[in-house]
C-alpha cells in the first residue's frame, strides 16, 4: 500500500514537472517572440547644425544611448513599458544637457518650474505634475500620483507635499540651477528689453525629453518631462503635463511623447489628435503622425515634434523644425541616436 502511494506521488510530481516546464518553455517563446521597442527625445527646436561642436554631438549622442540602454536592459527581459519609460526619462532629467529636471530652464521670474505626465496605455491611468520646483525627477512624481492618488495632476506645492510623503528625492531649488540656463536666461531678458527677439526663439527653447516603450506584454506607456520655455511667466503649465496634448497612451492605437511650442500643443490636443485618428480614420502612426506635425502645426506656425510607438511596435519621429534630439532601439535589432533631419 505504502508502495502504492510512493509511485503514485513520484508519477504525479512528474506530470506536474513537466507541465511546468511546458509553461515556462511556453512563457520565454512567448518573451522571445514579442516585440519590444523604446523610443526618445531630448526637444525639438530650429538649430543649425553649425551650432553644435562634434564634442557637443557627441555629449547628446552618449547621454541619449545611455537612456535608450537603460531601458533596454528591462525591456529585453520582459519588464514593464512603464518601468522602461521612468528609467530613460530619470536618466535625461539627471543631465544638464536637457531641459528638464535638473537642465530646466528658466522662468521670468529666474525661477525653475517644472511640469511632468505619464500615461499607462493598457490601463489608461495617467498622472503628472506641474509647477514644481523641489521634486529631483518629476517623472517619478507623475508616476506616484498615478499609481498611489486618485487623481491624475497635481500642481505646485500639493504635488511636492504628495511627492514628499511619498518618499520621493526632495532638493532645494538650488539643485536646478545651471549656469548654461541661466546664461540663457540673462541673454532672454537682455534681448526682451531690446525686444530683439521674440520670446518664442527657437534656439533657447529645446530641451523637453520623452519617452515612449512597447513591453513584450503588448503594453504601451509614454512619459514627458520639461522646465518648460525660457522665460515663460510663472504659474505657466505647457502642454508636457497635459494628457493627451504632450503625452498619450493607449494599448488600442499608440503612445505619443511631444516637444515644441506647448500653448499650440494644448490647442490641437497633438498626442490624442494622432491616436485618434489611427482609431477613427484607420490612418496608419506614420500618416497621422505626418498630418499633425508637418501639416497641421506647420499651417498654425507651430513648432515641434513627437517621438510615438504603435501596438506592432513601429516607430515615428515626426518634427517640423530642423533637429529633434531622438533614438530609439527595436527588439529587431534597429537602433540608433540622432540630432538634425536625415
Ligand atoms: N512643450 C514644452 C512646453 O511648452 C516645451 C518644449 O517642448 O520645448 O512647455
Amino acid at each position: 500500500m505504502k508502495n502504492m502511494m510512493h509511485n503514485s506521488f513520484h508519477y504525479f510530481s512528474k506530470i506536474l514537472i513537466i507541465c511546468f516546464s511546458f509553461m515556462w518553455l511556453a512563457g520565454e517563446s512567448l518573451l522571445a517572440e514579442n516585440p519590444y521597442a523604446i523610443v526618445i527625445h531630448g526637444g525639438a527646436g530650429n538649430i543649425a547644425p553649425e551650432s553644435l561642436s562634434p564634442e557637443q554631438i557627441e555629449e547628446y549622442n552618449l547621454k541619449l544611448a545611455e537612456a535608450l540602454s537603460a531601458a533596454e536592459d528591462i525591456l529585453k527581459v520582459g519588464g514593464t513599458s512603464l518601468d522602461a519609460v521612468e528609467t530613460a526619462t530619470r536618466i535625461l532629467e539627471d543631465s544638464p544637457l536637457f531641459n528638464a529636471g535638473k537642465g530646466a530652464v528658466f522662468n521670468i521670474t529666474g525661477n525653475n518650474e517644472l511640469d511632468a505626465s505619464i500615461m499607462c496605455g493598457e490601463t489608461h491611468n495617467a498622472g503628472a505634475v506641474a509647477g514644481i520646483s523641489t521634486v529631483k525627477n518629476p517623472i517619478s512624481a507623475a508616476r506616484k500620483v498615478m499609481e498611489n492618488s486618485p487623481h491624475v495632476l497635481l500642481t505646485g506645492r500639493g504635488a511636492e507635499t504628495f511627492a514628499y510623503e511619498q518618499g520621493l528625492d526632495i532638493v532645494d531649488p538650488g539643485y536646478f540651477f545651471d549656469q548654461r540656463r541661466w546664461n540663457q536666461y540673462r541673454e532672454f531678458i537682455r534681448n526682451q528689453v531690446n525686444r530683439s527677439r521674440s520670446y518664442l526663439d527657437e534656439n533657447i527653447k529645446m530641451g523637453t525629453v520623452g519617452a515612449v516603450a512597447l513591453d513584450m506584454h503588448g503594453n504601451i506607456a509614454a512619459g514627458t518631462s520639461t522646465g518648460g520655455m525660457v522665460g515663460k511667466r510663472y504659474g505657466r503649465i505647457g502642454d508636457s503635463p497635459i494628457i493627451g496634448a504632450g503625452n498619450y497612451a493607449s494599448n488600442l492605437s499608440c503612445g505619443v511623447s511631444g516637444t515644441g511650442h506647448g500653448e499650440y500643443f494644448i490647442r490641437n490636443m497633438v498626442a490624442y489628435d494622432i491616436a485618434a485618428r489611427m482609431l477613427y480614420k484607420e490612418q496608419s502612426l506614420q500618416d497621422a503622425a505626418f498630418h499633425v506635425i508637418r501639416e497641421k502645426l506647420v499651417e498654425q506656425g507651430a513648432n515641434g515634434g513627437i517621438i510615438a510607438i504603435d501596438k506592432e511596435g513601429n516607430v515615428v519621429m515626426e518634427f517640423n523644425t530642423t533637429a529633434m534630439f531622438r533614438g530609439f532601439v527595436k527588439s529587431t535589432g534597429e537602433k540608433g541616436v540622432w540630432i538634425f533631419e536625415e
